[in-house]
């Protein structure tokens, strides 16, 4: 019964380590037995720098937060789900009686418990236990590793949705690791026509073009507003969707922006981003922004199902759960053309 214990900045390590709260099983929750479980961007933050903004690492921490499994146990309440059900978990458990929550925005709930942000555990570990309201019940031509796609994916959706695609916009989607992927997907699947993907890594833009109706534009040696503006007659793109958190990225966004276009910032910042108001302005653009995500993993899943949507090209490495110290050291170099990495929980 090993976890995956992030005991401090570049400290990992596989050990036991027995959390109180699974031991109880409240009425509307089951237990799941945990299958495959995605590294993301953040977890790998936490690994190498030890926290993330106001969230810092302070005592040992389980991480983790995009996962499939199998539940094992169902309290007694619980309608909607039983023993044997293959399930995707959405990581955030909010306050249902928070003011946020009663507004339908349980997302950026202050109260909201995320798996794998402190002081909260992650989910690298052989159960959980978990409201049935927060799980999701597979379909049987979804797979757990697709399965353990539904997070990062419910990033994008949530990010489209918040753009408003209308049938045939053109998109641009800053940066091609995991989320910007999911969102060019996402950005697709709600209509748009075209999506350029803007990055300096050509194996993850050689990926991205494998993907669908995609544009790779590599910044390391093309302009992207000369790229784009050629390409939509110097009007530019509808929708920009920032997935970089680069500053440098960010700061000429409005310049590929087309008349009433809608720029939607989704990727976390090391540093801050200042835009040109003016540009904006000029454009009457909508400016938004997105924390996580609120009411879209049951889309995501349909989506999966109907193959709407494809995540498996951009899982691109799979680590068993013994060598997931190793898998982080590589997540942490940052290889070339990998996407999404994930580990399988022994069975
Ligand atoms: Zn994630």
């Amino acid at each position: 019964m090993k976890s995956l214990v992030l005991e401090e900045k570049m400290k990992l390590s596989l050990r036991d380590f027995p959390i109180e709260r699974d031991e109880a099983l409240g009425q509307r929750d089951v237990r799941i037995k945990l299958h495959t479980v995605g590294i993301c961007g953040s977890d790998v933050h936490y690994y190498t720098h030890g926290g993330a903004g106001v969230f810092q690492v302070k005592a040992p921490m389980i991480l983790g937060h995009e996962a499939s499994g199998i539940v094992i146990e169902a309290g007694s309440d619980v309608t909607t789900l039983k023993v044997g059900d293959r399930v995707c978990m959405e990581p955030g458990i909010p306050d249902p009686n928070s003011r946020a929550t009663r507004m339908g925005m349980y997302n950026v709930d202050p109260a909201v418990r995320f798996w794998a942000t402190p002081p909260i555990h992650g989910i690298l570990r052989p159960t959980v236990v978990h409201p049935a309201d927060f799980t999701f019940k597979l379909p049987d031509n979804v797979s757990f590793a697709e399965a353990a796609m539904v997070e990062p994916l419910a990033v994008g959706v949530h990010a489209a949705t918040k753009a408003q695609v209308k049938p045939g916009d053109i998109a641009l989607v800053i940066g091609a690791g995991p989320i910007g992927l999911v969102t060019a997907l996402s950005a697709l699947a709600a209509g748009c026509a075209r999506v350029f993907v803007s990055d300096i890594d050509d194996a993850k833009l050689e990926l991205a073009a494998k993907l669908g109706a995609i544009i790779p534009v590599n910044v390391a040696r093309q302009d992207l507003a000369n790229e784009i503006l050629a390409a939509t007659d110097g009007w530019g793109v509808e929708i920009v969707f920032e997935c970089s958190g680069s500053a440098r990225a960010a700061e000429n966004i409005f310049d590929v922006l087309s008349p009433a276009g809608r720029v939607v910032f989704i990727g976390s910042q090391m540093h801050d981003i200042k835009y040109n108001v003016g540009k904006a302005m000029v454009r009457e653009a909508r400016v938004e922004h997105v924390f996580r995500y609120a009411h879209v993993f049951p889309r995501c899943v349909a989506m999966l199902s109907s193959g709407a949507i494809d995540v498996k090209p951009l899982i691109t490495r799979t680590f068993e759960f013994d060598d997931s110290v190793h898998a982080f050291e590589t997540a942490a170099s940052a290889p070339k053309g990998e996407v999404k990495m994930q580990i399988l929980l022994p069975q």
